[in-house]
């Protein structure tokens, strides 16, 4: 099957100034530049395979100018200086200028990354104000509080006075992943700056556009130099130079559990902070009293949204076996109603994955449980001029011990299992070493709050999958993950507290 031979060309003129402008650079201090040794990578569409930019590819060196470029700008009077309130009013702005720029965002997201221009353009970009909306209120509200003490030590006729303040943790290192390329620069910008840090954002390799679009529009709202540095480049060079640099305070990543392992390693040298946001395999649990009306579409969006390249895509659901079959059925009528198709076409329901090399694993991944014994209810073909589209996919007969059931895949495939009784469906559900998030699908509300309880995650959605809001805070058990984005423990991850106790 051939798609997409062509890119269509983006309507805006917003995306077809970006592309037609040139190489992208890295920006040090408020200025774009290219690499310090000059060399650069590309980036192309993974629907038709064009040529769509070239990058600047950051070296080691670049890294330390950017860091330094940040640590100078931590205590800069234009950042340091800038009230809560102004600081609020320049987030607010960010999102602003985000929405107008709404239809160019998308179309370079979609071009980038492959993903629907609907999924772009009225999900994860307008999702990406949000974001800078949400913390501009926290601006005005990072409080400490005051502390009655019950120390007895102090001189005849003094007293304790002790309180907390609360200060940016300092310089951050943003790493973020190819799935949602912008939406997840928002997530860490966002709260980083609303703490008063300053950054440098290291954007996937894959799918770099977005992020630099952003940073140029958060110049343009009048963000001071220097708060925010942008290097790209691989992840080998750029995000272990990161990861390693001792002038870095904290990592904030999203992306593999493998990769989150590396930073855990590499960040020893002045034990810097880490919120990791890392892999998830996420169970949607079916109970025999499901609203099969909710539970089918909602399943089938949680797993083949944005091609399954989620990190909370609910790839393993457990379906009582009275309804098992059902379940198979509906979600394998779903995976052929969707639409493969260049993302920019707007009859397209899902683009290509991001790249062939991920293709390819995905369809390993599908050819060895086959020969393992695992059955393709719907789906499983690779195809597209460059191999980089792949089908929804519906598998049944996983074992528990496949890596089929085990391993994340971030692609468009479930695996649908039938259980008998809720001990058995929650002792499923808990058979990974992830703990992302999970889903539970019933009638029955105390049911409903009793498997949330039980079911190890750092998200539980009730007849629901995937619904996120910058107040709900994200973050993995387990192997998924430390500490949250989002809500107010997402801003939490980027402050220090400060306790002043005085005899007064
Ligand atoms: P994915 O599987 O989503 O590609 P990765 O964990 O490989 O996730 O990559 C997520 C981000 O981490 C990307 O920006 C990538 O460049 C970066 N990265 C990859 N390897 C390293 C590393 N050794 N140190 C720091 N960052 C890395």
């Amino acid at each position: 099957m051939t798609i997409a031979i062509t890119t269509p060309e983006p309507r805006s003129l917003g995306a077809k100034a970006f592309l037609a402008a040139g190489p992208k650079k890295i920006l040090i201090d408020g200025i774009w530049r290219e690499a310090g040794d000059g060399r650069r990578f590309e980036s192309f569409d993974p629907a038709s395979g064009r040529l769509l930019a070239e990058l600047a590819q950051g070296t080691a060196e670049d890294v330390d100018e950017a860091v330094a470029s940040a640590r100078r700008a931590l205590t800069s009077r234009e950042w340091q200086g800038l009230t809560p309130s102004n600081r609020g009013k320049l987030l607010w702005k960010i999102a602003e200028l985000i929405d107008a720029h709404v239809e160019e965002l998308a179309e370079l997201e979609t071009l980038d990354q492959g993903k629907s221009y609907k999924t772009g353009r009225f999900g994860e970009i307008p999702a990406s104000a949000e974001q800078f909306r949400y913390f501009a209120g926290f601006c005005t509200k990072i409080l400490g509080t005051t502390i009655p003490t019950s120390i007895g030590y102090q001189p005849e006729g003094k007293q304790i006075f002790a309180y907390t303040t609360r200060e940016p943790i300092g310089v951050v290192a943003a790493i973020t992943p190819w799935n949602s390329p912008m939406l997840m620069a928002a997530m860490k910008l966002a709260p980083a700056l609303a703490a008063g840090c300053t950054v440098v954002l290291k954007p996937a390799e894959e799918t770099s556009l977005t992020a630099i679009r952003l940073v140029e529009l958060m110049l343009e709202a009048g963000l001071p130099k220097g708060v925010v540095n942008l290097v790209s480049g691989f992840g080998e060079t750029v995000g272990a130079a990161l990861t390693a640099h001792p002038d870095v305070d904290k990592v904030a990543f999203t992306g593999s559990t493998e990769v989150g392992k590396l930073i855990v390693g590499a960040a020893q040298g002045n034990l810097k902070k880490l919120t990791l946001e890392l892999g998830g395999k996420s169970p949607a649990i079916i109970m025999p009293d499901a609203d099969m009306a909710l539970a089918i579409p909602g399943v089938a969006r949680g797993i083949f949204s944005n091609s399954g390249q989620v990190c909370v895509a609910g790839s393993r659901v457990y379906a009582h076996r009275s309804v098992h079959d059902q379940v198979v059925e509906g979600l394998s009528k779903a995976a052929g109603a969707l639409t493969l198709g260049h993302g920019l076409d707007p009859a397209t329901d899902l683009g290509p994955l991001v790249n062939r090399k991920q293709a390819d694993r995905v369809a390993g991944f599908i050819a060895e449980g086959r020969a393992e014994g695992a059955e393709i209810a719907a789906g499983g073909t690779q195809h597209g001029e460059f191999s980089t589209f792949f089908d929804p996919t519906v598998v049944t007969s996983v074992r528990p011990d496949m890596r089929l059931m085990r391993e994340e895949i971030f692609g468009p495939v479930v695996a649908v299992t039938p259980f008998d009784d809720v001990e058995e469906a929650i002792a499923f559900a808990n058979d990974s070493p992830y703990g992302l998030a999970g889903s539970v699908w019933t009638q029955d509300l105390s049911s409903a709050h009793r498997l949330a309880a039980r079911v190890k995650a750092g998200t539980i959605w009730i007849n629901c999958h995937s619904y996120f809001s910058p107040e709900l805070p994200k973050g993995g058990h387990r192997q998924s993950g430390w500490g949250y984005e989002n809500g107010a423990p997402g801003l939490d991850n980027y402050l220090e507290t400060k306790t002043v106790c005085a005899v007064i």
